[in-house]
């Protein structure tokens, strides 16, 4: 059967992931958090001290770069990949809010884009990829057969960020974790390398007002179309 490049770009914390993961369970993708990895960069940063009053040692990081790996398991108990960095499960230590503070920051610099965009693009060699971030449809995937651009109100993706947190019993604000997702919102829309922008042929999705099972059916029918073009 005829496999296809799945792009999902789009604001922090709007139910990308949670609707790429879903689709790609569905169909028999591969799924890749793009997040997750400038994620796992930054908390390498974090670890190895090189940050200090909130800025990273760029000069360290930039020769330390090639002894960062990043790799993806398949969780059996989730059914979802759990990300590794140099061997080790962080899944849970990349999701909090230190590293949310750090993570647009890192996510800047150009030497961590070129390493990381170019491991992005190896793993969907081979289509049947659903592949979620910031600059897949216009970066990594320009040629992606189907590109989605997700967004959502602030509050909206706040409100479900500190849903998040507070499940698993992390504590945060709030009006912290609001004041994150518009910092994180400006960063990524103003930086200099692949800026979130939202590529020409994307289809948009505003999914404030949708439930999870809303916004799935909305992507499966998006991904059928795909298929038949
Ligand atoms: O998707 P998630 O919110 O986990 O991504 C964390 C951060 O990583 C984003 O705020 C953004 O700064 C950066 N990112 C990026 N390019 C991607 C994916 C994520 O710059 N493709």
């Amino acid at each position: 059967m005829k496999k296809i490049t799945i792009a999902i770009d789009g604001f922090s914390s709007c139910g990308k992931s949670t609707m790429a993961k879903d689709l790609a369970r569905q169909v028999g993708y591969v799924y890749v958090d793009t997040g997750a990895m400038y994620r796992a960069v930054t908390l390498y940063c974090i670890e190895h001290n090189l940050v200090a009053d909130g800025k990273v040692n760029v000069d360290v990081l930039r020769r330390q770069m090639g002894q960062i790996h990043i790799s993806f398991q398949l969780n059996g108990q989730t059914g979802c990949p759990d990300t590794y960095l140099n061997g080790l499960k962080v899944e849970d230590r990349i999701r909090g809010m230190e590293v949310s503070a750090l993570v647009s920051t890192v996510a800047a610099l150009d030497f961590v884009r070129e390493a990381l965009v170019r491991q992005q693009k190896q793993m969907g060699a081979d289509k049947g990829v659903v592949m979620d971030g910031r600059d897949i449809g216009t970066v990594v995937f320009p040629d992606a057969e189907l590109k989605v651009f997700v967004t959502a109100s602030a509050e909206v993706r706040a409100q479900r960020r500190y849903d998040e947190l507070q499940a698993k019993g992390e504590d945060a604000s709030f009006e912290e974790i609001l004041q994150n997702v518009q910092h994180r919102d400006y960063v990524d829309q103003h930086r200099e390398v692949s800026p979130l922008v939202q590529a020409a042929d994307a289809v948009v999705l505003d999914n404030s007002h949708m439930s999870i099972a809303e916004q799935n059916e909305w992507l499966m029918n998006q991904f059928m179309q795909a298929l038949e073009k």
